[in-house]
C-alpha cells in the first residue's frame, strides 16, 4: 500500500483520471501472458515524458518499485509488477510524432501500436519490419524493450536494428537522449543497444525515432507441406545454407496447423506432419528466381503439396492464420508452456528431433512453431498448471529444452526475452564476469533498484 501523501502527490501529475487504484482495476495489471500474477499499488497512466519525469522523481525519492507497461503481451512476465508499486502504463501516451519518409523516419511515442505504424506508413508505400505475432495489440515501447521479433526478421533483422534514436526517462527522472534523425550516427555509446531489451529494468522510454523501409516491388507467398517433420525442418537449412535469404520461414507441425484448423478453417493440410510458410520479396524477377531455387530446395525434400498465395487476401489469410496459432494452441489446455529458445539454423532439425524427444519422455504433447529460418523455435506445450504432478513434468521438460538449445550453440531467448521465466537459465549462457558486468550497469543508472525489479539482474 502506497502512503497516502505519496498518491496525492502523484495524482497532482497525472490526475484522478489517470490514476487507478480500486482492487477490480489494478488486478488486469498484476499479470500478462505469462504464468504468474502480481498486485500493483496504483497504476498511472501518463501522456507526456515530462510526467514521467516527475513520477521517477517521486518514486526515486521514496524508493518505489515502478515498472512500466505497454500492452502486457510479454510471455516471459516482463510487465508483472512483481514487486508491487507502481505500473506506468503507456497505452494513452500513443502519438505518432512525425513522419518522414524522405529521411526515412518515423517518431512515436511508446504506447502506439506496433500495427498502426504499419498503417500510418502504408500510403506512404513505406513499412516498418519488425512484426511481432502480437503486432495487432503489443506497443513499440513494449518492442522497444523486450527487443521484440517476428517473422520478417528474418530477412529484415529485429527491432534493435530500427532504432535510430531515443528518449529516457532515467529512474532519477532526468532525462536523457541519444541517436538522431540519421540513419548514419556514429556519436557516442550507441545507447540505443543497451536500452533495447532491458525489458525496462534500465530506464523509460518516453519516445522513439525509427528508421522505416520502401515497402517492396513483389511479394511471394507459399505454403509447402511435407509428410515427415525432418524433411520440413532440413528444408530450411538447406534453403538459408544455399544462400537465398527469404524474409520469412515459418515452421509448424501437425499438432500446431490441427490446433489452426480447428478455429480458422482455412484448409491447411491436416494430415501433414510440417509445414513452411515462406515468402520472399524484392523486384520482380528476382524474386520469381528466388521463389523457384527455394521450390528446388523443398522438392529435393519431399515436399507434398506447394500453394502459392494467388492475391493480397490469400496472402493475408495465411498470416492470420499463422498469427493466431498461439492464440488458438491455448485452446487446447487451461495453460500453455510456450517456449523462445534459437539454435543456429543449420541445427534446426536436431532441435525438433530433441524438442519431440523430450515430450515423449515426460509424456506430454508438444506443438512445434518456429520462425525457422533464424533459428528461433516456439515449442508449445498444452497443460493444466493447476495439475501439480503434470506442471512438474511439464517444468522438467523445459528445463531439458532450454539445456539442449543451449548444447547445440543456442541461446535462452530469440525475442521473448528474460523477464521471470528465464532468469535462472543465465549462467548457461553467460559467466560469472558478464553477469556481474550487467549489474554494474544497472546499479549505475538505477542505484536503488527501483525499475523493475525482480527481472534479470
Ligand atoms: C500471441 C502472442 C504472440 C507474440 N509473438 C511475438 C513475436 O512474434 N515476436 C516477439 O518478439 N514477441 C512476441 N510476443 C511477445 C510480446 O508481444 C512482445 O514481447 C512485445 O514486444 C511486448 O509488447 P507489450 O506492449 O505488450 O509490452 P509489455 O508486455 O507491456 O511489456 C514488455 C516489457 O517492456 C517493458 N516496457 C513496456 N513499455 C516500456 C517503456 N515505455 N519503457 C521501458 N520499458 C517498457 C515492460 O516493463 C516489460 O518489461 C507475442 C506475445 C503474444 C501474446
Amino acid at each position: 500500500m502506497l502512503d497516502s501523501k505519496i498518491r496525492n502527490q502523484l495524482e497532482e501529475i497525472v490526475g484522478q483520471e489517470r490514476l487507478l487504484e480500486k482492487p477490480e482495476e489494478l488486478i488486469c495489471y498484476s499479470y500478462d501472458a505469462y504464468l504468474e500474477e502480481s498486485m500493483p499499488d496504483l497504476v498511472l497512466l501518463p501522456v507526456t515524458c515530462e510526467e514521467v519525469s516527475k513520477i521517477m522523481k517521486i518514486c526515486s525519492s521514496y524508493k518505489i518499485p515502478v515498472t512500466a507497461r505497454g500492452a502486457g503481451t510479454s510471455v516471459c512476465g516482463a510487465s508483472i509488477p512483481i514487486k508491487h508499486g507502481i505500473v506506468l502504463c503507456f497505452s494513452q501516451m500513443n502519438k505518432i510524432m512525425e513522419i518522414n519518409t524522405k529521411d526515412r523516419y518515423i517518431i512515436v511515442q511508446p504506447g502506439v501500436v506496433n500495427i498502426d505504424i504499419q498503417k500510418a506508413l502504408e500510403p506512404f508505400k513505406f513499412f516498418y519490419p519488425p512484426d511481432p505475432g502480437s503486432m495487432n495489440v503489443a506497443t513499440i515501447g513494449g518492442n522497444v524493450a523486450q527487443n521484440a521479433g517476428g517473422p520478417r526478421c528474418l530477412k529484415y533483422g529485429v527491432t534493435a536494428d530500427y532504432i535510430l534514436g531515443m528518449e529516457v526517462v532515467l529512474a532519477s527522472g532526468k532525462t536523457v537522449r541519444f541517436g538522431s534523425r540519421n540513419v548514419k550516427d556514429v556519436t557516442g555509446y550507441r545507447l540505443s543497444g543497451l536500452f533495447c531489451g532491458s525489458e525496462g529494468t534500465l530506464g523509460i522510454v518516453t519516445e522513439i525515432i525509427l528508421r522505416v523501409v520502401p515497402l517492396p516491388e513483389t511479394i511471394k507467398t507459399i505454403l509447402v507441406t511435407f509428410d515427415d517433420l525432418d524433411d520440413t525442418a532440413r528444408s530450411v537449412s538447406d534453403i538459408i545454407g544455399a544462400g537465398i535469404l527469404p524474409v520469412a520461414m515459418e515452421l509448424l507441425d501437425k499438432l500446431t496447423i490441427n490446433a489452426i484448423e480447428d478455429s480458422a478453417n482455412l484448409g491447411f493440410p491436416r494430415e501433414a506432419q510440417g509445414s513452411l510458410l515462406i515468402e520472399i520479396d524484392g523486384v520482380k524477377e528476382a524474386c520469381e528466381k528466388e521463389m523457384q531455387k527455394v521450390i528446388e530446395k523443398v522438392k529435393a525434400n519431399n515436399a507434398t503439396s506447394i500453394k502459392e498465395a494467388k492475391s493480397d487476401k490469400e496472402r493475408d489469410e495465411l498470416w492470420e492464420a499463422r498469427r493466431s496459432a498461439f492464440g488458438v494452441f491455448a485452446k487446447l489446455a487451461p495453460d500453455i508452456f510456450s517456449e523462445d529458445v534459437t539454435v543456429p539454423a543449420s541445427k534446426i532439425p536436431s532441435m525438433i528431433r530433441k524438442t519431440v524427444a523430450i515430450a515423449q519422455k515426460y509424456g506430454l504433447k508438444v506443438g512445434i512453431l518456429a520462425h525457422a529460418g533464424d533459428g528461433n523455435m516456439h515449442p508449445m506445450i498444452p497443460a493444466d498448471k493447476s495439475n501439480k504432478e503434470e506442471w512438474e513434468r511439464v517444468e522438467k521438460a523445459f528445463d531439458e529444452i532450454v539445456e539442449a538449445a543451449v548444447s547445440l550453440n543456442g541461446t535462452l531467448s530469440g525475442e521473448h526475452g528474460i523477464g521471470l521465466a528465464k532468469t535462472r537459465f543465465l549462467p548457461l549462457v553467460m559467466n560469472e564476469d558478464s553477469i556481474e558486468f550487467m549489474s554494474v550497469i544497472k546499479k549505475a543508472v538505477d542505484p536503488d533498484g527501483i525499475l523493475n525489479p525482480g527481472k534479470f539482474v
